[in-house]
């Protein structure tokens, strides 16, 4: 199968300050993925000629198949016409078909059409002209020797479509892709750190080249991407499922799911398999594990639950922690147990302990502290997932004990 290179440019400054997000992008990078067309790069850059005409140049110059999107319409600001014809050594030619065209097209619509519009009439010398029928803006491409240049509007409802209906067949025409395809398979891995994942898989796994594997953390989960390249969906899936096969053997304990599993249901699932229901504590922290079908004791600071239970703080809020989970846990129940100092209320001195975090299930309890403050954005978002993670590994050798026992 012939491997064939992809560059994405993404023409406008309203990206660049931040005031639409570049999903055109990620639509483009997915479904060139998916037609098993390699993409190393990336960019954005905004409505100016030079610029746009320096960034299709440099993608020329390392990719078969550069797409720009965006800057097509009739504005002085729309630039890409200009870039793509400057980067491609091109002058601009206008065309009446297409001017006639879009009046036509002006004049169904009864709308009044300016002397701009004119400009939409014009491609670079040479260029293969697509027309779209969702919108004004053509599309085109430029075919530099065995390379092109595909200019797609920015509208991502016209782009999407231009790209699915005209752009897809003329890539695997051009390029012999055939059916050609990637695919991908997430196993979701929890109650692990990624280092020891990546250890326990190896580098023979982690190396490999086609399936291979990705992995990627997210506080107290990891996804393991197996991707494979091959001519067909189905051949594609019998090699992932071989590698899954041998990352199953060597992690397998770890994986609660696939593709779309969620951490929050296997904890679920795992509870009600050893017939048990989880209590969350909550004390000095917002509400962070909130659709959890059990019960849920909040207390506003410390302070506040150490004087009610009774309990001392002064060993610090990993202790506090343990202390609470395990006093709090009823028969028949698992608890999960957050806490958190904010900012404002922490010395220097135990800076070290801001939150803590506790699980207690059956008869064993574990604990950690965290440096990051109650109010925090870390808080928000490491607490409750590890909470779950070490309470999903917490079930399975619970279960697996009951199994043996
Ligand atoms: P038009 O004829 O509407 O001017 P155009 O091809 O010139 O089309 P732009 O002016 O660059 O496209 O963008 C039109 C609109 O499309 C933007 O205002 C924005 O809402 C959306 N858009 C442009 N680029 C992107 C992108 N990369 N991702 C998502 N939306 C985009
Ligand atoms: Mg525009």
């Amino acid at each position: 199968m012939r491997d064939v290179t992809a560059e994405i440019v993404a023409v406008g400054t309203e990206i660049l300050l931040g005031e639409i997000t570049d999903t055109n992008s990620v639509f483009l990078a997915r479904a060139l993925r998916d037609m098993g067309i390699n993409v190393y790069y990336m960019t954005t850059v905004g409505d100016n000629r030079r610029r746009i005409a320096e960034a299709i140049r440099l993608a020329l110059s390392r990719a078969d198949v550069v797409i720009t999107c965006g800057g097509l319409g009739p504005t002085v600001d729309d630039m890409t016409r200009d870039g793509v014809a400057d980067a491609t050594d091109r002058s601009l030619a206008f065309q009446q078909h297409l001017l006639d065209q879009i009046t036509a097209r002006f004049a169904a619509m009864k709308a009044q059409m300016t002397v701009n519009n004119r400009q939409q009439a014009y491609v670079p010398e040479g260029a293969v002209i697509i027309e779209n029928p969702v919108g004004t803006a053509p599309c085109f491409i430029v075919e530099q020797g065995d390379k092109c240049v595909l200019s797609l509007p920015g509208v991502p409802r016209e782009m999407k479509y231009l790209f699915t209906e005209r752009i897809v067949p003329y890539l695997r025409e051009r390029y012999g892709l055939g059916g050609a395809v990637i695919r991908a398979r997430v196993l979701k891995a929890a109650g692990i750190g990624e280092s020891m994942l990546d250890d326990m898989l190896g580098k023979e796994l982690l190396n490999a080249g086609n399936p291979s594997i990705g992995l990627a953390a997210h506080s107290g989960q990891i996804d393991i991407r197996i991707t494979a390249k091959a001519e067909s969906d189905a051949a594609a899936d019998a090699m992932i499922d071989v590698m899954e096969e041998k990352v199953r053997v060597r992690v397998g304990r770890y994986i609660y799911g696939t593709d779309g599993a969620s951490l929050a249901q296997a904890v679920q699932d795992a509870l009600s398999a050893v017939h048990l229901q989880l209590r969350v504590v909550e004390i000095g922290v917002p509400s962070l594990i909130s659709d959890h079908n059990g019960p849920l004791t909040q207390y506003d600071s410390v302070d506040a639950a150490a004087a009610i239970l009774g309990m001392d703080v002064s060993a610090g809020l990993r202790q506090f922690a343990e202390g609470v989970a395990a006093r709090m846990a009823l028969p028949g129940e698992a608890v999960v147990v957050m806490v958190s100092r904010a900012h404002t209320q922490v010395d220097a001195a135990d800076a070290a302990e801001r939150s803590a975090l506790a699980v207690h299930c059956g008869d064993t309890t574990r604990a950690r502290a965290y440096g990051f403050a109650g109010d925090s954005e870390e808080a928000r978002q490491f607490m409750p997932t590890w909470g779950l993670s070490f309470l999903w590994r917490m079930l399975r050798d619970l279960a697996e004990a009951d199994h043996a026992g």
